[in-house]
């Protein structure tokens, strides 16, 4: 089992290849850009691809998307600098349009970084991440809000997919509310497993 010092050196090493990342021709349009957050507290949110916004400034919650989403964090008790959000592709392809190739060509980092923070919680935020972690036949609008048992080599994880926070800005008046109901029972999750979150 690695201590948290080797988990950290690890992942600073994850980080640093997807910041020089240019495997994939998504590379020529765009700069890659990292996760942020704290991976002590064992939980993961998944967000399909970033923004413009987000690469410009190389901040993961700097687009107006993304400081809707962390308003709503903050409002049912998350604080963002205590999970740790990242992406299924790290660079944002052409038109917002997320290919399979995309993926696959991506999302071996997902994948080191799940094995390195081995998390309880992984939070879908997204149709691409939905079905990458749950298989494509998972609908948001049947599976948002409920807690999936997903196997790994170091054991179980829940996977809990949310709306994408996109559709907060495209239709506030249900999907706001749907995304604090649903972090809502993602805070009790969190308790009841004892993640530590303020
Ligand atoms: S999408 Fe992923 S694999 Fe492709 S260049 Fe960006 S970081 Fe690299």
């Amino acid at each position: 089992m690695l201590s948290y010092e080797e988990k950290i050196d690890l992942f600073n090493d994850i980080e640093n290849k997807i910041d020089k990342c240019c495997l994939c021709p998504l590379s020529e349009e765009c700069k890659p850009i990292s996760g942020f957050g704290n991976i002590k507290n064992s939980i993961l949110f998944v967000r399909d691809c970033p923004e413009f916004e987000e690469i410009r400034t190389n901040n993961v919650w700097s687009s107006p998307t993304a400081r809707l989403f962390n308003k709503i964090l903050h409002a049912a008790h998350i604080n963002c600098n205590k999970i740790y959000s990242t992406y299924l592709i790290h660079c944002r392809p052409l038109n917002n349009k997320i290919l399979a190739e995309d993926i696959n060509n991506c999302s071996n980092y997902l994948n080191d970084i799940i094995n390195i923070i081995e998390p309880k919680i992984i939070v879908t935020c997204g149709r691409h991440s939905l079905h990458y972690f749950l298989g494509n036949n998972k609908n948001i609008n049947n599976s948002r809000g409920i807690f999936f048992n997903k196997e790994y080599s170091y054991g179980t994880t829940l996977i809990y997919p949310l709306n994408h926070p996109t559709s907060m800005i495209k239709l506030p008046s249900i999907r706001k509310k749907e995304m604090f109901d649903d972090l809502n029972l993602l805070f009790l999750k969190m308790i009841e497993l004892k993640i530590i979150v303020e």
